[in-house]
Formats: structure tokens, sequence, C-alpha cells
């Protein structure tokens, strides 16, 4: 029988990607302070590692989105503590899917007037893109798994994860989520919170 997780982005491959796109952000982005806009909760392990590998001066900062139905409706739930108009601006993303939430998220900031907007996505899962937008920066192009770990996560656990890790048979994992858990702690007892 074939693994039901597999790692699939370890965590030194993680670190190496990250390294890369910070340089090319420090290198692109020589002559302003950009606002890095980290968006909850999946971007926090990617940002907190993304912005140390940017070796020049830049403000963080974070919103968070609640998503209403199917369609890729979004508002914004928490907002950035700073005016983003005439601001250059970097959206901070863990996954972009369909591209349903950047897509409104982008409209919603394009209304500020920032003096530029770019996304950085860690993933970016193309075969399932449903709207076209512009990625600036990404770090991995990906299929069409379910994936875990930095930042992404099930029912909010696992974001913790130091690498990536693909669920192969999702109805299995959602049935007992608990197998995983013992895979990726072995030694921490298993704990879960049922949901
Ligand atoms: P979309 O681009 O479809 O509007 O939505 C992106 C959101 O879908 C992400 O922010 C994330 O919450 C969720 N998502 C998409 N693919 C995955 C995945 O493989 N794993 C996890 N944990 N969440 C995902």
């Amino acid at each position: 029988m074939s693994d039901p997780f597999v790692e699939v982005i370890t965590e030194s491959d993680l670190q190496r990607r990250v390294s890369q796109l910070g340089a090319e952000i420090a290198d692109d982005y020589q002559t302003t302070v950009p606002v890095v806009v980290g968006v909850l909760k999946g971007s926090i392990p990617f940002l907190a590692d993304l912005v140390r590998a940017i070796d020049s001066t830049l403000q963080v900062d974070f919103l968070s989105l609640t998503r209403f139905g199917e369609e890729g409706r979004v508002s914004i739930a928490m907002d950035v503590s700073v005016p983003l108009r005439g601001r250059d601006v970097i959206i901070v993303e863990d996954i972009v899917d369909t591209g349903l939430t950047l897509t409104a998220l982008h409209r919603m900031l394009m209304l500020r007037e920032p003096n530029s907007l770019q996304t950085v996505t860690l993933l970016d899962k193309a075969p399932r893109r449903i709207v076209d937008i512009d990625l600036a920066y990404r770090g991995f192009e990906i299929g069409d798994e379910f994936l875990l770990g930095y930042g992404l996560d099930w029912g909010g656990h696992y974001r913790n994860l130091r690498s990536l890790w693909a669920v192969m048979d999702l109805g299995a994992f959602a049935d007992d989520p608990h197998r995983f858990t013992e895979v990726v702690h072995p030694s921490a007892g298993g704990a879960f919170l049922r949901r």
C-alpha cells in the first residue's frame, strides 16, 4: 500500500527557496521601503522566514480575511495598521489555489491607491487556477494534492510543521487525523483537539 502521507518539500528545500525569494525581493525594492503584508494565518511561518531573508529595510503588517461561500467573496476581518496609499505593498500568501481569494484581496487593496501592489506566494497550485492573476514571486509550483504544514492547516492544526506534507487520501485522513499526528509528532503522544 502506498504511503498515506508524503513529505513533499523538506525543511532544507523550503529554507533554500525562501532565501532565494528574499534575495530577489531585496534586489527589486532597493530604492523603497515596502510594506510586507502577511495574510493570516497561513502565511506566518513563510513570512517570518522570508522577511529575515530580505536584507533591506521594510515594514511588516498583517490582515485577515473572512470568506463567504464558494464564489471567492471575501471581506477584511482584521486590517493592516498603516495607510497603504503611495506605498509599495507586497502581499504574502501561503498558497494560491483557484486565485479567487487573492483576486478579491487585490481589488480591495488597489482601492487604497498603493504605489505598487505585488504578491509573493510560497505555493502556486497552478492547475486549479480559475482566475488569471499575476504572481510576482512564487516559491514552488505544485499539483492538485492537499498539503499541510509550514502554515497550511487542517482545522487549525499542523501549521507548525517545519516541512510540507501531502495527504494522499483526504477522506481517510478526515476520518482519522490521528494517524497523521502520529507520523509528524511521533513522540508527542498524539494529542489532537477534536472538532
Ligand atoms: P483560493 O486561491 O482558492 O481562493 O484559496 C486559497 C486558500 O485555500 C488558501 O489560503 C488555503 O486556505 C486554502 N487551500 C488551498 N489549497 C490548500 C491545501 O493544499 N492545503 C491547505 N491546508 N489549504 C489549502
